[in-house]
């Protein structure tokens, strides 16, 4: 019988409801339940995919190819279990639903309304994962915060689903604000007890309170807590400030949040969580023996967000190597021929991100080849393996204004160009090369000695790909594609013979990489750099 969690945030956004689940969610995992967090937003996109990444930050593709919110990321990255579409929902998807159950007539004439029909979608999946027998626990993260008009039938349909489950088969915890008004000295509970009192209005009692504050919550304060919002006092659950989203888990197993669930859902907590390989990895995390300094090259770096998985497997990777990496954010649209050796300068190692449009596109390129030239270690991630490929055409082989069609239409070189199965496609949700896809790699390459096999398995998002009607040219002067798709022969990895690390990846390692598994590429491109720091 799964039990379901229900994880709301009050008071404002961004108090990290996707950190609190995935800790949770590490926590029980750790004791030995089955556990998975899926996400249900608010908005009337379908899927994040079309949304720019100014909007929400990255967004996440699953195995299965979803274009999911960044939250997942964190899923995976904690629970090192992967997600599909069935985590991620949104408004627009669950209306989709129902109008087009709506279309076939399966309504048999009735007026379809928001309760019962939107609500019953939801509740419907709500229940997707838990039914699939594959868990013991499933921990729902309702997107944005209680209050809003759009979140408002997520919060009817839990309200429903508990109503309607067991007792001790459900519960919700609210995520608050305990602002410290810096004049006053003091922690302030108001904000909570309104945003509780609103979550009363919805017919939802919340059975735990996770309270982000500055300062440590006292047990006058907890005790006040409790009286306001018909909470025990051990149910009120303090969630400090922390110096990285890594030591969450641990400062959750200190509050007992985990002991506090499992005692409200009647499952039993005599499992003590095993948490050594978690410690292991903070304690090289935060003992570091080195340090470098890569440069992220991309258009969106006023927003780390639109990085998010790139800079979390920089730090799997770091701690791997016991080695600090301090990410310098370039913007490419600022680079130009004559301020790349500047602005570049310095650092240890350079990977260019990945992206879509014109914008920034030359700057990627300056960048790739003072990197390819100064034998500085390289590593580009779909557009950046793309503009590698184009730096190479024009600077080496002497294509001018070799290019992608991406960027350039009419350019008599179109080394990168749209594949042949996107060519008819008009549409622009959910139809790129999306999800996990085979490559084979070439034995004795580097990618092949970074990977220790010769199948992988990695994460797409595109609808570009390297020409091969230049591979010929290209392997000849020294780009060699080291990974291959076995069926329809895409080249998927490229790499430099004469070059230390230059590699380039058609598809998204970031989106693997995993506090139990960094990912090999980032975890070899840091050591290549931290090679290149101790050189120079
Ligand atoms: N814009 C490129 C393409 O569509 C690269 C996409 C990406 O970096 N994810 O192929």
């Amino acid at each position: 019988m799964t039990k379901y969690i229900f994880v709301t945030g009050g008071v404002t956004s961004s108090l990290g409801k996707g950190i609190i689940s995935a800790s949770l969610a590490k926590l029980l995992q750790a004791r030995g339940y089955r556990v998975t967090i899926q996400k249900f937003d608010p908005y009337i996109n379908v899927d994040p995919g079309t949304l720019n990444p100014y909007e929400h930050g990255e967004c996440y593709v699953t195995e299965d190819g979803a274009e999911t919110d960044l939250d997942l990321g964190h899923y995976e990255r904690f629970l090192n279990t992967p997600t599909s579409q069935a985590n991620n929902i949104t408004t627009g998807r669950i209306y989709q639903n129902v109008i087009n159950r709506e279309r076939e007539g399966a309504f048999l004439g009735k007026t379809v309304q928001v309760v019962p029909h939107i609500t019953d979608e939801i509740k419907r999946n709500f229940r997707i994962l838990g039914e699939s027998g594959n868990y013991d626990i499933v921990i729902t993260e309702i997107g944005g915060t209680v209050g809003d008009i759009e979140s408002l039938p997520f919060v009817e349909a839990v309200r429903q689903f508990r109503w309607e489950s067991g007792i001790n088969d459900s519960l919700v915890i609210h995520l608050t604000l305990i602002p410290f008004l810096a004049a006053a000295g003091e922690l302030k509970t108001k904000p909570t007890q309104h945003s509780v009192k609103m979550l009363l209005e919805y017919g939802i009692q919340p059975d735990i309170l996770v309270c982000r504050t500055e300062h440590h919550l006292t047990a006058d304060l907890r005790k006040k807590i409790a009286l306001f919002c018909n909470v025990n006092v051990n149910a009120v659950i303090e969630s400090i400030d922390a110096s990285t989203i890594y030591d969450v888990p641990l400062l959750m197993l200190k509050e007992q949040l985990d002991r506090t669930v499992l005692s409200k859902l009647k499952l039993s907590s005599k499992n003590e969580p095993d948490l050594e390989s978690w410690k292991d990895f903070l304690g090289r995390l935060k003992n570091p023996t080195a340090e470098v300094r890569v440069g992220l090259v991309g258009k969106y770096v006023e927003l780390p967000d639109a990085y998010k998985s790139i800079t979390e497997a920089f730090i799997h990777a770091g701690a791997k190597n016991e080695c600090k990496v301090r990410v310098d954010y370039i913007h490419s649209e600022q680079l130009t021929k004559e301020n790349a050796i500047e602005r570049l300068k310095g650092l240890h190692g350079v990977l260019v991100a990945p992206g879509f449009g014109e914008r920034g596109f030359e700057g990627k390129i300056e960048a790739i080849r003072y990197v390819r030239e100064n034998n500085i270690p390289f590593f580009g991630i779909c557009l950046g393996m793309q503009c590698a490929v184009v730096e190479f055409g024009r600077n080496v082989l002497g294509l001018e204004n070799a290019s992608s069609t991406e960027m350039d239409a009419n350019t008599p070189y179109p080394v990168i160009s749209m594949m042949e199965e996107q060519k008819n496609i008009t549409a622009k949700g959910g139809t790129m090369r999306l999800g996990a896809q085979a490559c084979d790699l070439k034995k004795g390459s580097k990618a092949a000695a970074i990977y220790g096999k010769q199948h992988i398995m990695e994460r797409h998002r595109h609808r570009y790909e390297f020409n091969n009607e230049y591979l010929k040219q290209y392997e000849e002067a020294g780009m060699i594609p080291s990974g291959v798709n076995p069926s329809n022969g895409l080249v998927e990895i490229v790499e430099l013979k004469n070059h230390p690390f230059f590699v380039g990846g058609q598809f998204h390692p970031e989106l693997k990489s995993t506090v139990a598994n960094p990912h090999p590429l980032f975890v070899n491109f840091v050591a290549a750099s931290l090679a290149y720091a101790r050189k120079s």
